[in-house]
């Protein structure tokens, strides 16, 4: 049997550059759900969270590495980011990945995000929510949310024990 290879050298000689998304595919084994995976010392390890922990460095405890590029065997460490569980499920969700299925936690809530109900000030201005404030400026779906997401100034969450300062009393 010849001498395996370093992890590492597998991983990086494990993909194949998709030109078009920038994605680097996984040609090696795979788990059901589309992740990839491999052996680093003995153990299983999903391939994009190795390859994470080898260009960003440690995955604090709790946190998943979520695909920007929603390809579950991409490895390319520019399309991985930290984030919770629940926002790797919200993600799916988004994206229409998981279905309508009337015994999972998420059932039901594609369209308002438990955080909507949540107080925002966009453009300066307050709303009760972020779906009110893409009402009344004419917002896609989602836009208020994806500035708050990218820390874009035009939009910013109130916390609530903001509410009660006198900045907010048209409310
Ligand atoms: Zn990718």
């Amino acid at each position: 049997m010849a001498k395996k290879e370093a992890p590492y050298k597998r991983l990086l000689s494990g993909f194949i550059l998709q030109s078009d998304s920038g994605c680097w595919e996984w040609q090696g084994s795979k788990y059901k759900n589309g992740y990839g995976w491999m052996k680093v010392f003995g153990r299983s390890v999903s391939a994009h969270r190795y390859s994470y922990e080898l260009h960003n460095g440690y995955i604090p405890d709790g946190l998943e590495v979520r695909h920007t590029c929603d390809n579950r065997c991409c490895i390319n460490p520019d399309h991985l980011i930290l984030g919770t569980h629940q926002e790797n499920m919200q993600d799916a969700v988004d994206r229409g990945r998981i279905r309508k299925g009337k015994d999972h936690p998420m059932h039901g809530k594609k369209v308002e995000r438990p955080r909507q109900s949540n107080v925002v000030m966009v453009m300066g201005k307050t709303y009760k929510s972020q779906k009110e404030a893409e009402r009344e400026l004419g917002l896609g779906s989602g836009t208020v949310a994806y500035w708050i997401k990218t820390n874009n100034g035009k939009a910013k969450l109130i916390n609530k024990g903001e509410l009660n300062g006198k900045r907010f009393k048209s409310m």
